[in-house]
């Protein structure tokens, strides 16, 4: 079986690195918010091997900022760390400022960051963690496209992807606060696809369960059940993401703009 999923995985990689012309990303100015670990780290080395400048945006762990910004650099390209809440406006601007500063023009944004909250009680629905998880997930989303997009249009070039969860589709009843903030960058995105066209390209991506610190919110027993429940037999890793990612950002795609593009091993797809 592990012969079998390696050999996969880089079957995989291979048509991926065929698939995508590397080459189109080289030079390119990519900023990826919550890169200092899990998916976002994954995306920002991703990108980085396609030979683009990498903003590696963090909000409170500068040290695993800097083993991203290490891993990233090691591709040989121009990379920076910028800590910055995502969900406070005037540190947005800043984050936009200093990557434009460093690394030149965004052409690609990866709005990434974000946070989980599973209460114990379904009705827990604290107002405080609502406020913080949606300032997080949403504003945190539109906060960074909405700085971008002017730059976008009048370079007449912008690809942007958003990290939603197959949370925000269909219900979550455990966790109604996560996933109204997810159901909601999924629409922010949908809805912005017409008025930033056709310059510019919005797609959103919706992972299962990635094994990432956040899954670490989820017991043993669950990921079971959920690996169970999944037709592709496994959980997510944050490369699964990444190369989806890449694809949405690359020429590959580039008659999509508006969609949700779900990664789940085909777990939404049973009952
Ligand atoms: P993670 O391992 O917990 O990493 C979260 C990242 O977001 C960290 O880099 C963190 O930076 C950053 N971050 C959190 N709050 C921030 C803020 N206010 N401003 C700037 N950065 C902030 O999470 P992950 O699993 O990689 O998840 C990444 C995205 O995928 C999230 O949007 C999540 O909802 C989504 N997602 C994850 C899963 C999953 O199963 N893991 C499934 C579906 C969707 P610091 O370390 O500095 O705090």
């Amino acid at each position: 079986e592990w012969l079998y999923y390696n050999y996969k995985k880089k079957v995989n990689l291979i048509l991926l690195e065929v698939l995508i012309n590397k080459e189109e990303f080289k030079g390119k100015v990519v900023l990826v918010t919550g890169a200092s670990r899990g998916i976002g780290k994954a995306i920002a080395i991703e990108l980085a091997k396609c030979g683009a400048s990498v903003a590696i945006n963090y909000n409170s762990n500068t040290r695993l900022a800097k083993n991203t910004l290490k891993s990233v650099r090691s591709y040989g390209v121009n990379a920076e760390i910028i800590k910055a809440n995502v969900s406070e406006e005037k540190e947005v601007k800043y984050l936009i400022r200093e990557t434009e500063k460093k690394l030149g023009p965004i052409d690609l944004l990866i709005t990434n960051a974000g946070i989980l909250h599973v209460p114990k009680d379904v009705l827990d629905l604290d107002y405080k963690i609502w406020k913080k998880i949606m300032s997080t997930n949403v504003d945190g989303t539109l906060l960074p496209i909405k700085e971008v997009i002017p730059g976008m249009i009048k370079r007449k070039f912008g690809r942007i992807v958003c990290i939603s969860s197959i949370a925000g589709l269909g219900k979550r009843p455990n966790m109604i606060t996560y996933a109204t903030s997810k159901a909601s960058v999924i629409a922010l995105a949908r809805n912005l696809a017409e008025a930033v066209a056709p310059y510019i390209r919005i797609n959103t991506v919706a992972p299962g369960l990635i094994e990432t610190d956040m899954a670490k919110a989820f017991s043993k027993e669950t990921k079971k059940n959920i690996i169970l429940n999944t037709p592709l037999k496994r959980l997510g890793t944050s490369e699964d993401i990444a190369n989806t990612v890449i694809y949405l950002l690359s020429e590959q795609s580039s008659f999509i703009t508006g969609q949700t593009l779900i990664v789940d091993g085909g777990k939404v797809v049973l009952p």
